[in-house]
């Protein structure tokens, strides 16, 4: 069997806001990327753990939220036609002789990369699991771990369980429409917004949802699907619910992951960097945002714009060995206006 090899300049691993940024960087001086991420989303942190959190502190926007930091960024990559690979978690990089990478995903796509950036955060973010044996068979059915698209849950049997933000939100939203709602949680009380709570119990109060205190124990299914679940009450009854779709949402657990068997310089989950390229023990391998480490570092993502200017600039002469790399300025260089794809006035 043969696999195609994509072949680029620059490969992101990450599309958190600093992977996005530099894809920017990369883009200034003329460094065509791929950039790919294992969520099924652009954003990292900023989209997964708070889209709508208020951020005060990226330089020149007083305030903005996760999810619109992440659209600027991605209006802003626009121009360089970066080629955006989600859903697709990195497994394997192996350095060859002549200095360049091949890297490997785990859907077994093949990347040629003459220079990395390891923009992986905290980890590629995975939602924490049902434990409960053989029940992954049915992932791909009806079992669902974020939800895309909330229509198809109308007239549906739903059985949520968890007791945060984001199982409240789900039980609110879908509750009218379904069939039948059902959330479950180990605790009376609920790790979320009062407000939502109050919601919750009032469709309780109608008769539109249920609340049982307990926790999954046994599923049934017809080889397809989850058909029904059976939830031990904390009273030790036992309840069996029917089941179209079974949801979970017990947050998202970050893991460093593959990255941690590269033959990385690591300390402890981040990985060490000089600060003049944010290079890291590999010639070629970059590391910005979060995953970095060096004396002084601050976890902030005006720290990863910061160092991922300088990497590209460390990038292009690898890339372009021999050839001098000169700063223009955006303002005024014609070359990057045409780059930029905007107007040169002057
Ligand atoms: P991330 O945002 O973590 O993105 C990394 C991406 O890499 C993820 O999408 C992950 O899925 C992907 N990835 C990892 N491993 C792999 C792999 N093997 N294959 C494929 N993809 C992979 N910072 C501020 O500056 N100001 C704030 O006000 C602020 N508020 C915050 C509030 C909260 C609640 C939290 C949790 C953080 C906050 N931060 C804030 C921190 C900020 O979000 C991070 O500094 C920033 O997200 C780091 O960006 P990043 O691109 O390095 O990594």
């Amino acid at each position: 069997m043969t696999t195609d090899i994509i072949k680029t300049d620059a490969l992101i691993i990450g599309a958190g806001p600093c992977g996005i940024f530099q894809v920017f960087e990369l883009g200034l001086l003329g460094i065509k990327c791929h950039i790919l991420d294992s969520l099924p989303v652009v954003g990292g942190q900023c989209a997964e753990l708070y889209p709508d959190k208020p951020i005060y502190d990226i330089p020149g926007i007083p305030i903005c939220s996760g999810e619109e930091l992440i659209e600027a960024l991605m209006k802003q990559v626009e121009p360089f036609g970066a080629t955006f690979h989600l859903g697709e978690e990195v497994l394997e990089l192996t350095p060859q002789d002549d200095g360049s990478f091949i890297v490997k995903t785990a859907k077994e796509t093949c990347f040629h990369a003459k220079t990395i950036f390891v923009a992986g955060g905290v980890g590629s973010f995975q939602p924490r699991k049902i434990r409960l044996a053989e029940l992954e068979n049915f992932e791909d059915s009806n079992i669902h771990y974020r939800v895309r698209n909330p229509e198809q849950f109308a007239g549906k049997d739903v059985v949520i369980l968890g007791g945060g933000d984001s199982a409240l939100d789900w039980a609110v939203a879908l509750a009218e429409a379904a069939n039948s709602m059902t959330i479950v949680h180990r605790r009376p009380e609920f790790r979320g917004a009062q407000s939502t709570v109050d919601q919750l119990m009032a469709l309780c109060d109608s008769g539109k949802a249920r609340f049982v205190e307990g926790k999954i124990s046994a599923f049934a299914n017809d080889g397809e699907k989850v058909t029904s679940v059976t939830i031990t009450e904390n009273s030790g009854s036992e309840t069996e619910l029917p089941v179209d779709a079974l949801m979970a949402f017990f947050g998202l657990a970050p893991k460093l992951g593959p990255i941690a068997d590269w033959g990385l310089d690591l300390n402890r989950k981040t990985v060490n960097v000089d600060t003049e390229k944010f290079e890291t023990n590999i010639p070629g391998v970059f590391a910005i945002g979060d995953i970095n480490y060096y004396p002084g570092k601050k976890k902030l993502i005006l720290s990863g714009f910061h160092e991922a200017a300088l990497a590209a600039f460390a990038a292009k002469a690898l890339i372009e060995p021999g050839k001098k790399v000169h700063l223009q300025y955006t303002t005024t260089s014609p070359v990057m206006h045409e780059r930029l794809g905007v107007e040169n006035e002057n």
